[in-house]
């Protein structure tokens, strides 16, 4: 038992994300976590509906992967990347060559989903260096999340990352309205005026745009139309602005496809993978680009990226995502998420007659309530743990992405938590 004493130095002394170090939101310490569930420090057990933020995809203490670090560790743990390489590493780029979209095959490891951002807005302004010409803003779409770091933090929603806090500081991005929500939306080309528009009107200007293909995840948890991307992709190669693809949530199979570019069939011309890369075991993650990209940068001067992380290519968060990548693809994963999108569809669209309840949206092995107001982030999450199902809402939002593991009655412990609990009200 994680003794009082502890539990105040944690209140007191650890920032735990978005929430304040004086009067910080309630945390349930954990002793161990095993397949779908989390163990609390007072014995009881948590159907996991989050899988820590969309990365444990295997669920917890994963045999596979825990043989695979080990291996690694009687070997290296770490070893600098910069004039050394090692196996890990190249069987995971040789991997992820190999199952991501056409054409991606140059790949940049790193350390965290912010940072593989940074990468590929990087990569993106080197691109246009070494092709002479000056090239300094990128387009997006609203409702986005790209991570917490400047670059980043530039192309995140403006109303929900706060730029007004940073202003001054921050890139002025520019934003397109976010896609109407509905994957299997009816198509109107209307749809993607806006974006359209700007792209035409500052094609001068614009690096690349860069979006989350099909789920948005932090910024609002929408869904979107494949056409919508389809034509995003037709209108960057149009106006030859590079397309960058933020797939750091959606990659690995959540949404029912390995990558969700695969919904619309298209190749983008950077794509950023991280969270479920290690199976949720370590932070890693990667920034793919083409041949084409990679060899303009490198045409140009100073004719290197410029770019280094100290812990490039850990070879142990390598061997977990070699090991992770393995078990999702000899797994019959297609089949998981697909019963896991029926079941969540049936089970949660009930929701939708609730008086507090604005929306219902599922794909893959995403579920999403929205509700008409935010909703009571601490007293909500204290009837989750009582009924046994760790759920984060934030926002509006009560969402769930369990991993792909996860059993029908454990599924439905979930789903029916979530209607039963927003039908009492809060
Ligand atoms: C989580 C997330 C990031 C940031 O990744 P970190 O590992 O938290 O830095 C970037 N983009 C998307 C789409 C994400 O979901």
């Amino acid at each position: 038992m994680i003794s009082a004493d502890h539990l105040a130095f944690d209140k007191n002394h650890i920032w735990h994300p978005y929430t304040s170090l004086t009067t910080p939101l309630p945390c349930y310490p954990v002793k161990s976590a095993e397949g779908v569930f989390l163990e609390l420090e007072d014995g009881r057990k948590l159907v996991d509906g989050m899988s820590s933020w969309w990365a444990c995809i295997h669920g917890y203490n994963v045999p596979q992967i825990n043989d695979a670090l080990r291996d690694q560790l009687t070997r290296t743990a770490h070893v600098m990347f910069g004039g050394i390489t090692h196996q890990p590493a190249i069987d995971l780029c040789r991997r992820l060559t190999n199952i991501t979209p056409q054409g991606l095959d140059r790949v940049f490891l790193c350390d965290s989903g912010s940072v593989s951002v940074e990468v590929a807005l990087k990569m993106a302004l080197q691109y246009w260096q070494s092709r002479q010409e000056r090239r300094s803003r990128f387009l997006t779409i609203r409702h986005g999340y790209h991570g917490d770091t400047f670059g980043a933090m530039s192309v995140c929603d403006p109303e929900g990352g706060m730029h007004s806090l940073y202003s001054g500081f921050l890139s002025e991005q520019l934003f397109a309205p976010a896609p109407a929500n509905g994957f299997d939306r009816q198509w109107h080309e209307d749809d993607i005026t806006p974006l359209h528009n700007l792209l035409e009107e500052n094609r001068q200007d614009v690096a690349a745009v860069i979006l989350e293909p099909i789920v948005q995840g932090a910024g609002g948890m929408r869904i979107y139309s494949p056409r919508y991307l389809q034509r995003v992709r037709e209108l960057c190669s149009h106006y030859t602005v590079l397309l960058i693809a933020d797939e750091i949530a959606t990659g690995f199979g959540r949404t029912g496809k390995l990558f969700a570019c695969e919904h619309a069939d298209i190749s983008p011309d950077i794509m950023c993978l991280g969270k479920a890369l290690t199976g949720g075991y370590m932070t890693l993650a990667a920034t793919l680009t083409t041949k084409h990209v990679a060899e303009t940068i490198c045409s140009g001067r100073p004719g290197v990226f410029m770019h280094g992380p100290t812990f490039m290519g850990n070879p142990l968060a390598c061997s977990a995502a070699n090991a992770s990548i393995e078990m999702l693809l000899s797994s019959d994963w297609q089949k998981k998420v697909l019963d896991i999108e029926e079941q969540l569809r049936s089970e949660l669209e009930p929701c939708r007659d609730l008086t507090s309840v604005a929306d219902v949206r599922v794909l893959g092995a995403i579920g999403v309530i929205e509700c008409v107001e935010p909703v009571n982030v601490a007293r909500m999450q204290r009837k989750f743990v009582d009924r046994g199902v760790w759920i984060r809402p934030f926002g509006k939002l009560v969402y769930i992405m369990p991993p792909y593991i996860i059993k029908a009655d454990q599924l439905g412990l979930l789903t029916h938590t979530i209607h039963s609990v927003l039908q009492k009200g809060i």
